[in-house]
């Protein structure tokens, strides 16, 4: 936790260009926008708890049980057996401060040394979520394998899972994926995910699924999906990208031994969590609100600042070298692939900050992987798109002259 961090990188530049000069773009961090409409809704409950003053001494005054608030579970358990048919209990939910503390304590109930044995996390897929690579309270919990790339236009990608090279030793307790992924914008498909759960499951091994972007909430997501479950699945969800960051609510759907053990994790490391979102949150999860603020307010607003700077790239971008996006199908980011570039992810980094623009250098989402020794890993940066107009027409041009720069550098 005192290494150089990726993350602590991240957080230091959004800071740093949010106290010193203003950066023209910040296309670098990963903070939802800030929507309206979706404040409107939390502001309408949050007067109507402060209305109540039984509900609103409750909110303020009181710790919930380490699983979470108990009405907040049994919401979520009743919207998921709705929707979903899941047949689950609320022995099946636990609520983290956050979904990124909530792997935290995952992968070290999961992974690390119990005696002589070792057991480690397997990303079946990366670029990964940044969030992940530091947690490890051991040095080398993470295994990672490299995707297929898949050209798929001149000027598109995707990543698949290699199955060929998946591998699964007896070391790996659990294999992860965010889906739609954080940094690309990928959604492994559901064919892959039966695959992927099938081969689990046949060796007792658990899938979790980081599904922050995904169904039923955000749901920013392109292609249709299905919601994948079964008694090897580890679910989680968060309010952060459904307009709440700041109230720390992770949700996590999995097997009742696991979930005890995430909650008896969270008692030690938290004694409780946060009880503000919940609250916030749980009449719209009961009345299915949270779908409809879903579709109407959160996804047409990424929908359509995605398709603003993609089209902005395309004008800018030079047309005659081989830049490639990630086919976008959700998350929050875009994912640039400069494919035989001069200049590494970090000497780009560089270069965009001195000039105001702040992007994220993909070396940092591959965990587990010698990028020494695989330039795809050095080719990459992620961008959030979701800026305002005036930034995504000052800091597209930039890139565009930064992509220059990378194959003109000898
Ligand atoms: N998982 C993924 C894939 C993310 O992109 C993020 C946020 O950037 C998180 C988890 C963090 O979620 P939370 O705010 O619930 O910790």
């Amino acid at each position: 936790m005192t290494n150089d961090a990726g993350i602590l990188q991240l957080m230091d530049d959004l800071g740093n260009a949010l106290a010193g000069v203003a950066p023209i773009a910040m296309f670098g961090g990963g903070n939802p926008a800030q929507i309206p409409d979706v404040t409107k809704i939390y502001g309408r409950e949050l007067k109507t708890i402060c209305e109540d003053p039984a509900r609103l001494a409750t909110m303020l005054g009181n710790y919930d049980t380490p699983q979470g608030n108990a009405e907040f579970i049994t919401a979520v358990t009743e919207f998921l057996n709705r929707h979903y048919h899941l047949d689950i209990t609320t022995a099946n939910i636990a609520i983290t401060p956050g979904s990124r503390t909530g792997y935290f304590m995952l992968f070290n109930i999961l992974a690390g040394r119990t005696g002589e044995r070792r057991r480690k996390i397997l990303f079946p897929l990366v670029p990964e979520y940044i969030g992940y690579v530091d947690q490890g309270l051991e040095i080398g919990m993470f295994e990672s394998r490299r995707p297929i790339i898949q050209k798929i236009s001149e000027r598109e990608f995707k990543y698949a899972i290699d199955f060929d090279a998946l591998e699964l030793g007896e070391d790996i307790a659990a294999v992860c994926i965010s889906r739609p992924t954080n940094p690309t914008g990928n959604v492994v498909t559901d064919g892959e995910l039966e695959r992927l759960g099938h081969i689990t499951r046949e060796r007792d091994m658990l899938m979790l699924i980081d599904n922050a972007y995904g169904a039923p909430f955000p749901n920013v997501i392109v292609p249709e999906t299905k919601l994948f479950w079964n008694d090897h699945t580890v679910l989680s969800m968060t309010l952060s990208k459904v307009g709440l960051p700041g109230s720390r609510v992770g949700i996590f759907v999995g097997p009742p031994k696991l979930m005890k053990a995430l909650t008896s994790a969270n008692a030690i490391v938290s004694l409780a969590s946060p009880n503000f979102g919940q609250y916030l949150a749980k009449p719209l999860i009961q009345s299915d609100e949270v779908l409809s603020l879903s579709r109407e307010s959160i996804c047409p607003f990424y929908f359509e600042r995605a398709d603003r700077a993609r089209k902005l790239m395309n004008k800018h971008f030079p047309s005659h070298l081989p830049w490639r996006l990630h086919r976008y199908e959700g998350s929050y980011f875009f994912w640039l692939w400069l494919e035989g570039s001069r200049l590494s992810g970090m000497q780009l980094y560089d270069w965009l900050k001195e000039r105001g623009v702040i992007v994220v250098p993909g070396e940092y989402f591959f965990p587990g992987q010698d990028i020494h020794t695989w330039a795809h890993g050095r080719e990459c940066l992620r961008l959030n798109f979701s800026r305002p107009d005036d930034e995504l027409e000052k800091g597209i041009p930039v890139l565009a002259e930064a992509i220059e720069k990378a194959y003109a550098a000898g």
